[in-house]
C-alpha cells in the first residue's frame, strides 16, 4: 500500500488588483488534479519549470497551505484500503485533519526547502535549534535530546560539536545538513524535498543528494523530491510525475521518462 496518495489534488489562487473603480479578480489554476503515489521507501521526483505548480502541490500535501480540493491519504492503505468513516470520507485523510491529527502528520511529514538559513533561528546554537522539535513533541529529557541531536549530526556528516556552534557559522552545504538533522529528528516517514540543492554550488550538490539518497535507505524514508533540475531527480528518484501548467502530464520510471524518443 503506499504511504501517500494523493488524488485530484487541486488549488486556485484567487489574487484582487485595482482600487475603488476597477477591481479585477484573478483565478490561477496553480495545482488542477493532480494525482500520485508514493510507496514506502520510495523517491518519486516532481519537475517541471518554474510556475508550474510543483511547490504549490508539496504545500498543499503538508498543508502548509489548504487545497481547494482533492485527497491526501496518508499511511491510510490506498484507494481501496482502509475502512471508510459513515459519510465516505477517508479516515487518513490529510486535508481533513484536525488540529491534533495534523501535529501528529507534521511529525511524520517534513520539509526541507531551498534555503535552510530560514529554519534556523540566529540566535540559537543549531543543536538547540534541531532539539527544539522534541521538546515540542513531549520529550524532556534534555540529556537525551542531546545525545540524539550529536548522534543525527553525525549521521548528516558532521561532528557532534558542532552542536554549540551558530548558524551563520556553517556554508550553504552544511546548513542543508543541519536542514536534513532538523528534519529527521522525529523520526519522519516522508520527506519533502523542495529544491533542495538549487541554491548550492554545482560541486556540493551531488554531496547533498548522495546525502539524501543515504538517508532515506538508513531511514526507511519515502521522498517527494521536487526539482526543475532534470539531471538532479535523476540522482535520486525512482520513479518521475512531469507538470506542466499544474497538471502532471507523465509519470513512470526515471529513466523512461526521460528517455528520449
Ligand atoms: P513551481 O514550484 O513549479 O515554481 P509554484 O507552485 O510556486 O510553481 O507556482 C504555481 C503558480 O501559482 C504560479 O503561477 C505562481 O505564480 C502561482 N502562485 C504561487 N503561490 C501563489 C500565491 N501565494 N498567491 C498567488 N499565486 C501563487
Ligand atoms: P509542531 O509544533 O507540531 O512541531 P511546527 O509548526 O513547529 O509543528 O512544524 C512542524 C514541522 O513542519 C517542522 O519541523 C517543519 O519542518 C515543518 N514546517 C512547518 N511549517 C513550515 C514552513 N513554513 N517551512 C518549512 N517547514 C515547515
Amino acid at each position: 500500500a503506499p504511504l501517500l496518495s494523493v488524488r485530484d489534488l487541486t488549488k486556485h489562487y484567487t489574487t484582487t488588483r485595482g482600487g475603488l473603480f476597477s477591481r479585477e479578480t484573478n483565478r490561477i489554476r496553480a495545482v488542477d488534479g493532480v494525482s500520485f503515489d508514493i510507496h514506502p521507501g520510495e523517491a518519486l521526483g516532481l519537475v517541471g519549470e518554474s510556475g508550474c505548480g510543483k511547490s504549490t502541490t508539496a504545500s498543499s500535501v503538508l498543508r502548509l497551505t489548504e487545497p481547494t480540493a482533492g485527497d491526501v491519504i496518508f499511511n491510510g492503505g490506498g484507494r481501496g484500503g482502509a475502512g471508510r468513516n459513515d459519510d465516505g470520507t477517508h479516515p487518513n485523510d490529510v486535508t481533513r485533519f484536525d488540529r491534533n491529527e495534523l501535529k501528529a502528520f507534521r511529525r511524520d511529514a517534513q520539509l526541507i526547502f531551498q534555503d535552510p538559513a530560514s529554519s534556523f533561528d540566529p540566535r540559537l546554537s543549531v543543536g538547540a535549534s534541531i532539539a527544539e522539535l522534541p521538546l515540542v513533541h513531549g520529550m524532556t529529557d534534555a540529556e537525551r535530546r542531546r545525545a540524539i541531536v550529536e548522534d543525527l549530526l553525525e549521521r548528516v556528516g558532521l561532528s557532534a560539536d558542532e552542536y554549540d556552534r551558530y548558524p551563520h557559522e556553517f556554508s550553504g552545504g552544511e546548513k542543508q545538513r543541519l536542514a536534513l538533522a532538523r528534519a529527521l529528528v522525529l523520526n519522519p516517514d516522508l520527506l519533502v524535498a523542495d529544491e533542495p540543492v538549487s541554491a548550492l554550488d554545482v560541486s556540493v550538490q551531488a554531496d547533498i543528494l548522495r546525502l539524501i539518497d543515504d538517508l532515506r535507505a538508513e531511514f526507511g524514508l519515502s521522498v517527494l523530491f521536487i526539482s526543475h533540475d532534470i539531471s538532479v531527480v535523476r540522482e535520486v528518484c525512482d520513479r518521475t510525475a512531469v507538470m506542466y501548467l499544474g497538471e502532471i502530464v507523465e509519470v513512470g520510471p526515471t529513466e523512461a521518462v526521460f528517455e528520449t524518443p
